[in-house]
């Protein structure tokens, strides 16, 4: 990111929560569970399926943490109930990797073992490299006895093809490649956008070589268009794979997806800790930042 679209952002964070939220309530689904399970029944409507996310990371407050870990529960009980096929994603800080490391695994555990009853997949999103080792390990560990589970690699970490190559020694290994969104340094992190798509494009074939389940999370047109060259080539049928997409992000893709009748899921946030999550959008697309700012003047 430049200087000036840096200082953009800066100064748009800074802004008052409401002007903000005008512009990230393209990005979450609401505040509360109910606004969030509206967001996923029109979208399976259009037919496309759904990973649901309540945002917080890095939470150092144990009363928050048990907070939303029942909030988990009884996300996953109404997703059950309204008889809509969906996944949940988690953060381990959110969990309590930093503040109560001692009950994480277990926390994850209770979760994953009540999603499973209801056939619901539970993915640990994979947060920045001092967790990486981490959530492998543990997601190594819970999908010994829990089918119903998934977690993250990041084409840009230099690590990835090792990790990917060791957790698919085993079988009945499922993977979301994303690029990556933290900022990591170049002694551990590809940072050229050609290297990470060729990283990208790597992962996807190893685990696709290896009869593991791939989650192909990208709004970037060449991987999008590289990986459905893959899926052809191989003559994959639709069970083998998934795309993901971010809620409000890459609609002209959804719709060709859709149209080759390739699985699509949307990774649908919502919570009350939605500025945190917003402004990493604005950082990672500064032109939003900059249509904050112009809508502040015109509307002014
Ligand atoms: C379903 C899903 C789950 C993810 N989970 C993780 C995770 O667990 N850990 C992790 O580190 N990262 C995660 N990411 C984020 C990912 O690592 C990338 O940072 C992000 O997807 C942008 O990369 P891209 O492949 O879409 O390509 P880019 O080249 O960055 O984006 C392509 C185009 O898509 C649009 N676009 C992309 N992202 C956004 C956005 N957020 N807002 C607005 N426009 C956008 C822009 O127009 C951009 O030009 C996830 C992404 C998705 C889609």
């Amino acid at each position: 990111m430049g200087v000036g679209s840096k200082a953009l952002v800066e100064l748009v964070s800074r802004m008052p929560e409401t002007v903000i939220w005008r512009f990230a309530r393209r990005y979450i689904a609401g505040l509360d569970i109910q606004d969030a399970l509206n967001v996923r029944e029109e979208l399976y409507g259009l037919g496309m399926l759904n990973t649901m996310d309540i945002l917080g990371e890095d939470v150092m407050d144990t009363n928050q943490i048990d907070e939303t870990f029942s909030l988990y529960h009884s996300l996953v009980e109404k997703m059950y109930a309204s008889k809509i096929p969906g996944n949940i994603s988690v953060k381990l800080t959110q969990l309590g990797l930093k503040a109560d490391p001692d009950n994480l695994e277990s926390r994850v555990r209770t979760l994953a073992e009540l999603a499973g009853t209801h056939n619901i997949l539970v993915r640990i999103d994979m947060e920045d490299a001092t967790t990486t080792s981490f959530t492998l390990k543990l997601y190594d560990a819970l999908r010994q006895d829990l089918p119903r589970i998934g977690t993250v690699v990041q084409a840009y970490m230099k690590r990835s093809k090792t990790d990917v190559l060791k957790l698919t020694e085993k079988e009945n290994t499922n993977i979301r490649i994303c690029k990556g969104i933290y900022k990591e340094s170049p002694d551990i992190a590809l940072q050229k956008r050609g290297e990470i798509r060729d990283n990208f494009m790597n992962l996807l074939r190893i685990l696709l070589d290896r009869n593991a389940y791939p989650a192909i999370a990208t709004h970037d047109p060449v991987l999008v268009k590289q990986s459905l060259e893959e899926i052809k080539r191989r003559g994959l049928t639709p069970d083998k794979y998934e795309f993901q997409m971010l809620h409000g992000v890459g609609f002209n893709m959804r719709k060709m997806l859709l149209d080759g009748n390739h699985p699509l899921r949307i990774y649908i946030p919502f919570g009350s800790a939605w500025r945190a999550y917003s402004l990493r959008r604005f950082r990672e697309n500064p032109k939003l930042a900059f249509y904050v700012l112009k809508n502040l003047i015109s509307s002014g």
